[in-house]
């Protein structure tokens, strides 16, 4: 091993040791139990060696958002048995592939998209895990379902025999004010808990990153996307 592999390895490890503790004080603070906060590691944008160094530091679930760049790290690393989140925004021609190589897929917005990864999820897989992406802000342009809209699109993907909808996520406008974070979650938490008393049986609440994650465990979180904090400021996406 050379001397920057073994200092990626050193750095990916504090960078990991540091985020977990991070989770598990939120989880004290806000009497969550103990490992009720998963960590999916989002490594868009990050060399291969990155995602191989998180790896040896134990972290199992990683999260891409941009296609062609996950085909290149998904087939560099097939041997590994990771578990694979998508993690951008989705269009139909990218269904296909998605459906073939990821295990869950957390920016579903709309019904059209749901039918073809359901249509398209090869049968010898699981279900794909699914959760919808739900826009808490007023940004326009922004990926994501109207929170009044939800509860149609949810019983809908709910029926889709090739996906099992899991849950809720979101990415909030940007604030640096906790007490404004702590409402958009609170606003998906609420979103999630009426869907279960429609029936529906979810268990998950996509949300928090590395800017926010305390905020969202507060509120209920039960996986953080974390990219930033665990693997350093983005390279500038080519
Ligand atoms: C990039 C990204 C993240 C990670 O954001 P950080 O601020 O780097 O932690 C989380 N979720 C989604 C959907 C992302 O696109």
């Amino acid at each position: 091993m050379n001397d920057s592999q073994y200092q990626l390895e050193a750095l990916s490890t504090a960078r990991l040791a540091a985020v977990r503790s991070r989770i598990a004080a939120a989880e004290r603070a806000y009497g969550r139990p103990a490992g009720t906060v998963e960590l999916l590691a989002v490594s868009k944008t990050q060399p291969v060696e990155a995602i191989a160094a998180a790896l040896k530091a134990g972290q199992r679930d990683f999260g891409e958002s941009y296609l062609q760049e996950a085909q290149l790290k998904l087939t560099a690393l097939a041997a590994e048995n990771l578990t694979w989140h998508f993690t951008g925004a989705l269009q139909s021609n990218k269904t296909l592939w998605i459906a073939q190589h990821f295990s869950w897929v957390h920016g579903v917005d709309r019904l059209k998209i749901a039918e073809r990864l359901s249509a398209q999820r090869p049968a010898e897989l699981p279900a794909l895990n699914v959760c919808l992406q739900v826009k808490l802000g007023d940004e326009p342009r922004k990926a994501g379902i109207e929170p009044a809209l939800v509860a149609d699109l949810a019983h809908a993907v709910a029926a889709l025999p090739r996906l099992c909808l899991r849950g809720l996520m979101t990415l909030p406008p940007e604030s640096d004010d906790v007490a404004t974070q702590r409402a958009y979650f609170r606003a998906l938490r609420e979103a999630l808990q009426s869907l279960r008393e429609q029936g529906l049986a979810l268990d998950t609440l996509s949300m928090g990153m590395s800017r926010d994650l305390e905020a969202a465990i507060a509120e209920g979180a039960t996986l953080v996307r974390v990219g930033t904090a665990l693997f350093g400021a983005r390279p500038r996406k080519t």
